[in-house]
């Protein structure tokens, strides 16, 4: 087993340099010229900038995937677990504050190797192609909330799911699967005017005819929603965004700022049409049952490893007939679960893809698609996103399809409709 784990790590990080790589060098070749299709409305400056912005996300993203694999090293076989272990140990904690305390370092400590990396991203990747608007005071508070918030909400679920590991039985894990379905569902229900406005503001879309514009595609599409909103995202970065939050009766859309200000009436209520497709066409229920679904079989694979002592052991930690065990299962599943995971990448991506297209489907029907269309190549070029991405990880990654199969797909159900 432990020869399986080191083959997997060691998979796990030769797919993810080889994907990037490829990125990078498909992208790097097509820098030079503006696809034909675009020729008339993307510029070969704004063209070259989104290429060189993929490639430094790319690279920066390699390096990350080679720190993440000698953390896991250090972490297992190279001791720094087993070390954890047993200095809590020799603090004589009982056993669910052992547990605890255990988890609790671990995540301190990823959080504190991980906040040089969203640093750097932010202040120099992000700040050379000019998207950052953060302050550094206000990166750090951002990142104090978060602290605060992770420990005020997780700390809690992480007490009682290791509390119902102990108490064991035979289906230990069905119960925190129960727990965890009713923590996530009040979670998407309380985030938009619990969580959200902890960092941004949230306001009322102003514009009357926007809003008149708006009232009618929520009744041509028979949609109910607590408002449209528009958040202050331009304090933060430059890129600009829709998305769709909540639940049930809380649900509301939100608009950054910044898409706001860049696009005409008609893109706006094109892009609000897509995110109602989103809606209508369940894809958002269906992402909450599908993740449901995944958490299930997740826990049943933790409930089986729990009782198994070479799971640990391959791992490099031994564990102590005197000490619990449950946190350092819990770390390790922890670890090891995306090495596993990163093989579905494709399929959840495939599934995502396939929603866009259906989204843009409803946007075409409900409003226009040549407005879909100009509002989508803005954001791309204003986002700097690549117009050229590489089609093999396209597949692992992009939960969006590459911009030239939606637009094609959007004029040709335009000029469907042109024609009687
Ligand atoms: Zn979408």
């Amino acid at each position: 087993m432990n020869l399986l784990f080191a083959v997997v790590l060691g998979l796990h990080l030769v797919l993810k340099l080889w994907l990037s790589g490829r990125q990078v060098r498909y992208v790097a070749l097509r820098a030079q010229s503006v696809p034909e299709q675009f020729a008339g409305t993307i510029g070969l400056d704004d063209h070259r900038r989104a290429a060189r912005y993929t490639i430094a996300k790319q690279r920066f993203a390699m390096l990350e995937a080679i720190v993440g694999t000698l953390l896991f090293l250090a972490l297992t076989w190279g001791g720094g677990l087993q070390w954890l272990y047993d200095v809590l140990g020799s603090l004589r904690a009982d056993g669910l504050g052992f547990d605890l305390a255990l988890v609790a370092a671990v995540l301190a400590l990823l959080g504190l190797l991980d906040l040089p990396f969203a640093w750097w991203r932010q202040f120099r990747l992000e700040e050379h192609f000019g998207f950052n608007r953060m302050t550094q005071a206000m990166f750090f508070a951002d990142a104090l909330k978060s602290v605060l918030l992770g420990a005020a909400l997780g700390l809690p679920l992480l007490a009682a799911v290791l509390q119902l590991m102990r108490a064991g039985g035979p289906a230990w894990w069905l119960a925190a699967w129960l727990l965890w379905s009713g923590f996530s569902l009040l979670l998407s229900i309380a985030y938009p005017w619990l969580i959200a406005p902890l960092f941004n503001r949230f306001t009322p879309l102003g514009d009357e005819a926007l809003r008149q514009r708006i009232g009618h595609l929520l009744e041509r599409t028979g949609f109910r929603s607590n408002g449209v909103y528009t958040m202050d995202g331009s304090r933060r970065s430059t890129h600009g965004n829709a998305y769709f939050t909540g639940l049930g009766a809380a649900k509301r859309i939100v608009f950054y700022d910044t898409l706001i200000e860049r696009l005409h009436p008609d893109e706006i209520e094109a892009v609000l049409a897509h995110e109602l497709g989103h809606f209508r066409l369940h894809h958002i229920a269906k992402g909450i049952v599908s993740s449901l679904a995944i958490a299930l079989v997740w826990l049943a694979l933790l409930g089986w490893l729990q009782t198994q002592p070479w799971f640990a052991a391959s791992l490099g930690v031994a564990t102590r007939a005197d000490l619990p065990s449950n946190g350092l299962v819990l770390v390790l599943f922890g670890l090891v679960m995306p090495l596993f995971s990163f093989v579905f990448a494709p399929l959840r991506s495939a599934v995502s893809r396939r929603h866009e297209f259906e989204a843009d489907a409803f946007a075409a029907r409900h409003a226009s698609a040549g407005s879909l269309v100009r509002a989508l190549l803005k954001l791309y070029q204003e986002n700097a996103a690549t117009l050229t991405p590489d089609p093999v990880h396209s597949v692992f990654y992009d939960s969006h399809p590459p911009a030239s199969a939606r637009i094609n797909r959007l004029l040709a159900s335009a000029s469907a409709a042109a024609t009687p």
